[in-house]
């Protein structure tokens, strides 16, 4: 054994051999998934406090109504409960050498009147008010730097740690606190490992690398992160672990990408298409600046021999599918079969029944394949896929199911609509080549009509190329959106009433959340029965929830779409991309409970014809009486007012139709992990970066790691070894997905 190996730092080494810590400490820790030194130096603050700023008490008088946040260290001197209720508060008296302030707490009195005890030295941060020209702090955040908590307490030695600078907090679970790990313990240990282990962490980023960006070297950033002295520091360390958060993130992307574009043969076009030009010049329309623009990056994919990924993002009605079809044309003139995956059944048919009309004139064999089709019909078809004489395939999953054969593949369209899986998209590939076969890839078009935002798609789909259609075609009259109250019931019914009879239809909707799912169902329930039978009872009323089975709902989407049924009372599961024309009103009741992207997709259900449509969102009083105020997102995110973010959400719909814009503002409104609404989304856990507020980092990181992949595809050059060492640790599963080298 060489010296610098026996002397080298493990960071793999198991926590309980770190000096404080043992087996008991270890096990509480691996509780919380924290098991090796490297997990320990990579458990971040939660907060700090900062004590590079601490105030004498004698001098907080001096801050009364500055509205300056500051903060004094002290010892408790007294706690007492004053007043009767409702005014009753406890009164704490907080000492220096200086002199005393009181700290004062009207809420929860009966946790605080148990919280002090005398003696114990606190660091209290707050604004400073007056009360009887007295400087007091009312519910200051505290800090204990001493006391009965923390058993260890080592009489002053730690001072270091534990009153200077500013100062690391963290998370502290029931099991920790059980061997002793609140704040202060969780410190101590983190200020040995920091200490003994930080030097041996290598730094994964080429140096050059980190000069571009400016970025810190990783040993500081992993030391200034848990025990900064100064907030220039705190933020470089934070810059440079939200950097490296995301640069692995978009290598892993970068990787997938290259692996699937560099390694796995695909199609090389001829974009000249007899059979698209004959198409285009049968539209009834002309395609929008947007489509054509989208329509170039298409071709330009399809004309390489690289596989295409693409993602083709456009609001409802931007008119997607027609771009889809010319490709698919273009495929199919070059020889090759082209399949159309969507989500439901029901959508595949409504795409199957507007592909056709489409391609009336154009002698091509387009074929619909879903479950539940007899066997014979079902027989018929495989063979015609097998044989190589279907020329577009239609359908749902049932495309990926192993009997279906394809003579020739060359291009895949999936209508993703609102959900998102990486699961369909791979398999789906795979049908047609595969490991070890000659068959060439297929080219893949994943479209969906829910508008992302940025930093999310480069996340969930980062591994993709985007085109985005961010027009809508010109003769598209804009929805009208109003907000009414309760009261206004009986002059929407009205309105209903009067549309229906001009032979128009009507969509209205209830709310249906999980936790609440039984009730939100009877109310639905109880709503349709009474229309039916009073309001609207000349009418045909038809209701639709997500309890009934596919067959009944299908049975009650297909009567509203051939026009047998006026009214639809539905609960959101019609949401996802149903294309009714003459469907122009969409009214949604409780409108205050939906989600912002959930209005607009449930908005865009209606616009669809060449008349005007309206989207009339009911909500209570007190939403609509605030909804003419001005409101910042300032105080939106400031107190976390649900309130406030229904008012918000309703004043946007009425503001705007533009899907991206609602898009951006349901991701600050909720945060990346309730936007996309589904477990399965493909948001990886973030740490340290946040996708709502880091954009601009995730641009500099997702330049780089592909910029890095780009030169060295399998990480083989020396400069990237230390990289390659750090993905191998941390990304070991998704590594043997794409195989690196
Ligand atoms: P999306 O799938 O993006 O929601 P569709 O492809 O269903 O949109 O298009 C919506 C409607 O607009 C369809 O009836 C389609 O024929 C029509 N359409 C598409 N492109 C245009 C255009 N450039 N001008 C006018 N109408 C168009
Ligand atoms: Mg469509």
């Amino acid at each position: 054994m060489t010296l610098t190996a026996s002397t080298a730092k493990d960071l793999n080494l198991s926590i309980q051999y770190v000096k404080g810590i043992g087996p008991r400490r270890a096990e509480a820790l691996a509780e919380h998934g924290i098991s090796t030194v490297r997990d320990l130096l990579y458990y971040f603050p939660f907060d700090y406090i900062d004590l590079t700023r601490v105030e004498k008490i004698i001098n907080l008088r001096r801050e009364i109504d500055s509205g300056k946040w500051v903060t004094a260290i002290g010892k408790v001197r007294t706690f007492d409960l004053v007043g009767r209720p409702p005014k009753q508060r406890v009164v704490v008296i907080l000492g220096d050498e200086t002199g005393t302030i009181p700290l004062v707490f009207f809420r929860s009195i009966h946790f605080f009147k148990k919280y002090f005890s005398v003696g114990e030295t606190l660091a209290v941060s707050g604004k400073v008010t007056s009360f009887s020209n007295r400087p007091q702090i009312v519910h200051p955040s505290i800090d204990r730097l001493s006391g009965s908590q923390d058993s260890d307490d080592d009489g002053g030695k730690d001072e270091f740690i534990h009153t200077k600078g500013i100062m690391p907090k963290y998370g502290s679970s029931g099991q920790m606190k059980d061997v002793n790990l609140h704040v202060k313990g969780l410190r101590k240990i983190m200020k040995v490992v920091v200490d003994e282990y930080v030097d041996a962490v290598e730094d994964p980023l080429p140096a050059k690398l980190g000069n571009r960006e400016q970025l810190i070297h990783l040993t500081k950033a992993l030391t200034w992160i848990h025990f900064p002295d100064t907030d220039e520091e705190l933020s470089q360390a934070r810059r440079r672990l939200k950097f490296d958060e995301l640069f692995a993130m978009q290598l892993l992307m970068a990787l997938r990408r290259t692996s699937i574009k560099e390694e796995l043969p695909g199609i090389s076009f001829n974009v000249q298409s007899a059979l698209a030009r004959t198409l285009v010049d049968s539209l009834p329309f002309k395609l929008t600046r947007a489509q054509i623009k989208v329509i170039n990056e298409i071709t330009e994919d399809l004309r390489s021999p690289k596989p295409m990924n693409r993602l083709l993002q456009g609001d409802v009605g931007s008119g997607k599918t027609i771009v889809a079809l010319i490709a698919m044309l273009i495929a199919i003139d070059n020889g090759y079969q082209t399949a159309f995956m969507a989500p439901t059944e029901i959508l595949a048919e409504q795409h199957f029944r507007t592909l056709s009309n489409f391609l009336k004139d154009i002698p091509i064999n387009i074929r619909l394949l879903i479950g539940g089709q007899r066997s014979k019909l079902r027989q018929d078809i495989l063979e015609d896929i097998r044989r190589g004489s279907a020329n577009i395939i239609v359908g749902t999953h049932a495309l990926i199911q192993e009997q279906v054969e394809y003579a020739k593949l060359g291009l895949v369209v999936i209508d993703e609509q609102h959900r998102f899986g990486v699961v369909q998209r791979v398999a789906l590939k795979e049908k047609a080549g595969g490991a070890g076969t000659e068959v060439p890839y297929p080219d893949v078009l994943v479209m969906t009509a829910t508008p992302i935002p940025r930093t999310l798609s480069l996340t969930v789909y980062g591994d993709l190329d985007v085109s985005i259609i961010d027009e809508l075609p010109l003769h598209r009259k804009s929805i009208k959106t109003t907000v009414g109250r309760e009261s206004d019931h009986e002059r929407i019914y009205k309105f209903i009433h009067d549309q229906v009879r001009e032979g128009r239809q009507v969509y209205i909707v209830y709310p249906l959340v999980e936790e609440s799912e039984k009730l939100d169902l009877k109310a639905a329930t109880e709503s349709y029965e009474m229309l039916k039978s009073e309001v609207f009872s000349d009418l045909r009323v038809g209701l639709i929830h997500g309890r009934m089975s596919v067959d009944e709902k299908d049975k009650v989407m297909g009567s509203f779409k051939t026009g047998e049924i006026d009214i639809l009372v539905a609960t959101t599961v019609i949401e996802v991309g149903i294309d009714v024309p003459s469907a122009t009103v969409m009214m949604i009741e409780h409108s205050e409970r939906f989600g912002l992207s959930q209005l607009h997709q449930l908005r865009g259900r209606v616009g669809r014809g060449a008349e005007q449509s309206h989207c009339m969102l009911v909500a209570p009083d007190w939403i609509v009486s605030r909804l003419k105020r001005k409101i910042t997102m300032q105080s939106v995110e400031g107190e976390e007012d649900e309130k406030l973010k229904a008012v918000r959400r309703l004043k946007t719909m009425v503001e705007t139709v533009d899907g991206f814009k609602i898009a951006e503002i349901d991701l600050q409104l909720r945060g990346p992990g309730e936007f996309f609404g589904t477990k399965q989304s493909g948001l990886p856990e973030l740490q340290i970066a946040n996708l709502v507020t880091d954009g601009d980092i995730l641009t500099l990181a997702r330049r780089e790691a592909f910029l890095i992949i780009e030169h060295d595809p399998h990480l083989r050059l020396p400069e990237h070894q230390p990289l390659r060492r750090y993905f191998s640790e941390k990304w070991r599963e998704a590594l043997a997905l794409v195989q690196v080298g």
